[in-house]
């Protein structure tokens, strides 16, 4: 099975108020270029140990963008060599609509560089500020426009929901935008109060409060339909054909290498990950191996499965379950879900499904279920 390749860029012009993503605010050019030969010395050394080939490639961050043009050239070009990418692979860049990416677009497609994720957000400038975002809603259409002038039309659009004081309107109005800037894939995740960052020890006031977050989410979901993006997972919608096949493998329990300062991988039914820590990465630090007795749920197992794929819409079916374990759903399994409302869990003869309002509580259905 070909692998998904993740190559983590952990630098940020600014830190939002909100993430807790590993990246860094203070670097250099120098630092890019130093960052840029670690991640080759890096990319050779997996390629060699694997020697697998690999159909999807994914610059994620922090912002990947600021690498430039010529370094994510040749990032592309080194994967390409270590782990014979194929010539249809997915190849994605995350990038900030504050900054001015013509030049990086057209470098990027030109490596063969063909899809773009960008963190827009919301389509209300009031509310970007309120989110601590360094870019407007004038910046992300420039943006789009310099990406589609690029060749590059393969485009997701992250939303957020749950910003204080967005109402469904906004909602509508955002996804409208999406629409109109002929987007083939939307992410429309909730904002968490993730631990350790400045949202979570000041919180803003006004946020919505769980109510109104529903409405929220069931009406980006309603709008994106309306537009022809299907939901196929928790938070991602995407038109058809254009799910994120990088992002399809995590959910699929498919391999993949993650590369750079908490970087995750999944290799022959074991994880493991990056110190989160750019200094331990220059310095060489290998990838520590996740110990199966720190999680609630052992990796590789029929559970873990199972809650990786009740995040997808097609659920958990029989035939996946089968094809991975050689035997059928537990039968325990069935007896929770069918004790659980039919509002937000659907269990029959093809398998075990969330619906919208499950996926709205997913942690506490998968905690009973499994
Ligand atoms: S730009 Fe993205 S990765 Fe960087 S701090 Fe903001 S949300 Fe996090």
């Amino acid at each position: 099975m070909s692998l998904g390749i993740y190559l983590h860029t952990p630098f940020c012009v600014s830190k939002c108020p909100y993430c807790d993503f590993y990246s860094t605010t203070t670097f250099s050019e120098d630092d890019l270029d130093r960052y840029t030969q670690a991640l080759i010395c890096e990319i050779r050394r997996w390629g060699n140990t694997l020697q697998q080939s690999a159909d999807t490639l994914y610059f994620g961050g922090g912002t990947p963008s600021l690498l430039g043009g010529n370094r994510l050239a040749l990032l592309i070009e080194t994967v390409r060599q270590s782990f014979s990418l194929s010539s249809s692979a997915e190849i994605t860049l995350e990038a900030n609509p504050a900054d001015k990416l013509a030049d990086v677009f057209s470098a990027f497609a030109a490596a063969g560089g063909n899809r773009l994720s960008l963190g827009m957000q919301t389509a209300d400038d009031t509310l970007l500020k309120l989110l601590g975002r360094r870019h407007t809603v004038a910046q992300t259409e420039r943006t789009v426009a310099a990406a589609h002038k690029a060749g590059i039309h393969n485009l997701s659009l992250d939303l957020m929901l749950g910003i204080a004081g967005q109402t469904p309107t906004h909602v509508k109005h955002a996804v409208e935008r999406c629409a109109n800037l002929d987007a083939t894939h939307v992410s429309a995740y909730l904002l968490k109060l993730e631990d350790g960052t400045p949202y979570a020890l000041s919180p803003p006031t006004d946020l919505p409060n769980e109510d109104e977050t529903v409405f929220l989410y069931h009406s980006a979901a309603q709008s994106l339909e309306s537009y022809g993006f299907f939901q196929y997972e928790i938070s991602n919608f995407a038109k058809i054909g254009f799910e994120s096949r990088h992002n399809l493998k995590y959910w699929n329990s498919e391999p993949y290498v993650g590369i750079g300062p908490a970087a995750h991988s999944f290799l022959d039914g074991k994880r493991f990950y990056y110190p989160r820590s750019l200094s331990a990465f220059f310095r060489g630090e290998s990838p520590i191996e996740e110990n199966p007795t720190d999680t609630a749920i052992p990796e590789n197992s029929p559970e873990e499965f199972a809650m990786l794929r009740l995040r997808l819409t097609n659920g958990l079916t029989e035939q996946d379950f089968r094809v991975r374990f050689g035997s059928v759903i537990p039968t325990v399994w069935r007896e929770r879900a069918a004790a659980l409302p039919s509002s937000l869990i659907i269990a029959d003869s093809t398998g075990i499904r969330l619906t919208r309002d499950g996926f709205l509580v997913s942690d506490a259905i998968l905690s009973r279920l499994l």
